[in-house]
């Protein structure tokens, strides 16, 4: 007698799919009030406050900040070359003793040095607690726009250890100037090995009618997103 044919089942092993960890880190970039209401003040700037606090309140790995912070002759200021604003000037790193490698410089107005009120978080973010702080051209000889390493690339900040610790995958980039550090900042953040996002209604820039800077971190590989895309991301993760 025959039982009822069993189904031709084949006993396949259960396969774990590794699923890829997302940890992603929220990275604030100068969001200072020299660049919002001061002296390199950029256009629109006050119109993100409210979406960068949106982010920060998040449920990202970590929030970072970033300060450009520095002293009262920066290399930067068209003041200490007696220069003018706005014009460029090549600069070298203090340890290029051969002048090997020279950075053309654009010659900023007096900002951000560390210790003024100009250098403090706009007084809508002053009192958040951030999981690190990160400080920016602290050296009167050293510009750095990107919040990893100088213009040379020859000196990093704490960001990239910081990332290391947190065991980052993604990072997502707000803030200010979208043509300066958030550019320079995300296209290092690439060449770090992480999935890198800038949330763009979350940026405003100094040349604000020109897509050159965003193509400029296309073709680098950065991804662009808005703050709606990463609530929805974020609270599915
Ligand atoms: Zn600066």
């Amino acid at each position: 007698m025959t039982s009822t044919q069993a189904p031709d089942i084949v006993d396949i092993p259960a396969i774990s799919v590794e699923i890829t960890d997302y940890v992603p880190a929220l990275v604030v970039i100068d969001m200072q009030n020299d660049f919002v209401s001061g002296s390199l003040a950029v256009p629109d700037a006050q119109a993100i406050i409210p979406v960068v606090k949106g982010l920060i309140n998040m449920p990202f790995k970590a929030r970072i900040a970033t300060r450009d912070f520095h002293p009262e002759n920066h290399v930067s200021f068209a003041k200490t070359h007696d220069r003018r604003e706005f014009t460029t000037v090549s600069i070298h790193h203090p340890d290029d003793k051969e002048k090997a490698l020279g950075v053309e410089q654009t010659l900023w107005p007096v900002h951000c040095v560390a210790k003024t009120d100009g250098a403090q978080f706009v007084p809508e973010l002053k009192d958040i607690e951030f999981d690190a702080l990160i400080h920016k051209g602290t050296h009167p000889s050293i510009e750095s726009y990107s919040a990893f390493r100088d213009i040379w690339g020859r000196g990093e900040t704490d960001l990239p250890r910081v990332l290391r610790e947190v065991g980052a995958t993604d990072i997502y980039f707000c803030g200010l100037a979208g043509d300066y550090c958030v550019k320079y900042s995300a296209k290092d953040s690439v060449d770090y090995g992480y999935n890198t996002w800038v949330i763009k209604d979350a940026v405003r820039s100094i040349e604000s009618s020109s897509t050159l800077a965003w193509d400029e971190m296309e073709q680098k590989g950065v991804k662009f997103t808005n703050f709606r895309e990463v609530r929805d991301k974020l609270s599915s993760a």
